[in-house]
């Protein structure tokens, strides 16, 4: 019996020692790649469901490792924010996007582009200011720039947050609600909330088994939501032509998702928004 605890005591030390050793690897590596410039967005379009044009594009975030790997963001998102450098890696963000932003629109391309921001760095003090800085800079048009935030910033973060919110959106910023269905909303907030948007998440549109909409109850229930409340929606996760069907004749017009296509380096989806439409 001492023998065979000893040695799950062992085999859990020895994933615990990977684990840790994974991450000081990681929190190490943070620091060097944001010198060095490591990171890369990739775009994901967001289309009308109505004729497939492109309508706007999320930025979704990746990590270049020097040996040429790709990491994705649940491989390193939760670890900045745990040291601490959630707020840098929101600023390049921020910055790259509207960079990037600025030279499609000079291309004459009209598009909206959405970025993620997690809910520590938004209560950071002066996040505001910050993103109107960085619109003024790249003179980024009204209606053109969209922030995504999680349910738990509405119901936790307190009134600088929504102060913060407020201001952002009198700068001409959008607020979206992401993975929304998922957190902690109740109603009563959603009607006062300053948002703009709000996307379905994907749970709730798409599943392995089937190719029909996995919950058509709660999405419908979410466009009825949305238009009372006169919300922007987007679903999430899209991966069959029957759920855009399905979505479109719910009433939700915008999705998102692999059905049209999987988040793009800068050049593909370059290609992509000359086009316009999809499929
Ligand atoms: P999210 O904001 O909900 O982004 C959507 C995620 O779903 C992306 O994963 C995207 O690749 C994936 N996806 C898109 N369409 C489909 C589909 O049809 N089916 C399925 N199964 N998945 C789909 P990704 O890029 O790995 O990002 C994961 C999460 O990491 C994001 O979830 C977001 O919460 C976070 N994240 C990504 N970029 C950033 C960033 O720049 N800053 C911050 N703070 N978080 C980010
Ligand atoms: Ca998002
Ligand atoms: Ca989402
Ligand atoms: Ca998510």
């Amino acid at each position: 019996k001492k023998q065979e605890s000893m040695r799950h005591y062992m085999v859990f030390s020895d994933s615990l020692q990977a684990r840790l050793h994974k991450e000081t690897r990681v929190e190490n590596g943070l620091h060097r790649a944001l010198l060095n410039d490591e990171f890369e967005l990739h775009y994901q379009p967001i289309v009308s469901l109505d004729d497939y044009s492109i309508h706007g594009v999320e930025a979704l975030i990746r990590w270049r490792l020097p040996d040429g790997n790709l990491l994705m963001p649940d491989d390193f998102i939760e670890e900045a924010n745990r040291v601490g450098l959630i707020g840098d890696l929101g600023l390049w963000v921020l910055e790259s996007a509207c960079k990037q932003l600025r030279q499609w629109l000079d291309h004459g391309i009209q598009l909206s582009m959405s970025i993620n921001v997690s809910p520590r760095h938004l209560r950071q003090a002066g996040f505001e200011e910050i993103v109107k800085e960085v619109v003024q800079k790249y003179q980024i048009p009204a209606g053109c720039l969209m922030l995504e935030l999680t349910e738990e910033v509405f119901v936790d973060s307190g009134i600088a947050s929504l102060y913060a919110l407020t201001e952002i959106r009198k700068a001409g910023v959008g607020i979206a609600i992401d993975d929304f269905g998922t957190g902690y909303s109740s109603m009563r907030y959603l009607k006062s909330l300053p948002i703009d948007r709000i996307k379905i998440d994907r749970c709730f549109v798409s599943a392995h088994s089937d190719d029909s909409l996995s919950d058509p109850m709660i999405t419908q229930a979410i466009v009825f939501l949305a238009e009372g409340l006169g919300l922007d929606l987007v679903a999430e996760g899209v991966e069959t032509s029957s759920q855009a069907l399905e979505l479109a004749k719910q009433g939700c017009h915008k999705g998102q998702g692999y059905l049209f296509s999987k988040p793009q380096p800068q050049d593909v989806i370059f290609e992509m928004l000359k086009q316009k439409k999809l499929l």
